[in-house]
């Protein structure tokens, strides 16, 4: 597959004119307009503070703008019931096993373990897991935490995957890995992906689009398309048009933080 294809894609959700005040008076988006769509790979890229994680939790639904609104191209117009959600926090449950961590969506839902185990055997194989069913948090490294994590958010099978900076607090041998395992998962899967990341090297590695984000008040300053064939790896890394596409999204970046 090849990133010129994405422009085909139909749209998944439109965000239009989207602002959000918070109760403290911070501004923290203002006039965002983007298209997401079916099975893209999006990442959101900018500043600290520039308003990434209040875009995704409002497209998650866990809060809700200020002004302008999503709308979903799903038959019924509503968000899809299930949404996956990765944070830069791998959030386990200390006491729990890995497999009882996989579970706790399922069970949530009231998916007993028995009955759950194909799914969540399968859930841990897909990110390389199949073996630490019954370790528990504190015996696992960082990068494997975070494999858990995205573990318990792919056993449902979500169509969208929201992702909160999930590899930053990562040394960059492991990032890397977590990059192209995900790139990985995402090619076979076929799910819409919006990651956010303040790494411009990342998100170019791993999107179809970059969206170039400003600070103060956030909005979205530009839509770069990165234009490289899958598989991507060291190679791609290495290229001259890694390095160029990089430059392209640091330039827009830097031009939305000129006064
Ligand atoms: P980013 O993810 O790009 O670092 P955030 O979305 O976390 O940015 O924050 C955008 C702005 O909104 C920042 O100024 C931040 O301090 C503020 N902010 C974020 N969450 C809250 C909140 N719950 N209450 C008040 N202000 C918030």
């Amino acid at each position: 597959m090849n990133s010129i294809d994405a422009p085909k894609r139909p749209p998944l959700l439109t965000l239009s004119g989207v602002a959000k005040t918070y109760g403290s008076g911070t501004l923290a988006l203002r006039d965002v307009d983007a298209e997401i769509r079916q099975g893209d790979f999006v990442s959101l890229v900018g500043p600290s503070g520039c308003g990434k994680s209040t875009l995704l939790r409002i497209i998650a639904g866990l809060i809700a703008p200020t002004a302008g609104g999503i709308r979903w191209a799903t038959p019924d117009g509503a968000r899809p019931a299930d949404i996956g959600f990765v944070f830069q926090d791998a959030t386990l449950m200390p006491w729990a096993s890995v497999l009882d961590n996989v579970h706790l969506p399922l069970k949530l839902r009231g998916v007993a373990r028995d009955k759950a185990r194909p799914q969540l055997m399968d859930a841990l194989d897909r990110v390389g897991l199949a073996d630490f069913a019954g370790a528990f948090p504190r015996e696992l490294s960082g990068g494997m935490k975070m494999r858990v994590s995205l573990a318990r958010a792919l056993v449902t099978a979500p169509p969208v995957l929201l992702m909160d900076e999930p590899f930053a607090a990562l040394d960059e041998f492991t990032r890397e890995k977590l990059d192209d395992d995900l790139l990985e998962l995402w090619r076979s899967q076929r799910w819409t992906v919006i990651f956010v990341t303040h790494s411009i090297y990342e998100s170019v590695y791993l999107s179809e689009r970059v969206l170039v984000m400003g600070a103060r008040p956030g909005r979205v300053l530009d839509a770069v398309a990165i234009d490289a064939s899958h598989p991507r790896g060291p190679a791609f890394r290495r290229s001259h048009g890694y390095v160029d596409q990089c430059a392209t999204v640091s330039a827009a970046l830097r031009e939305g933080a000129l006064p």
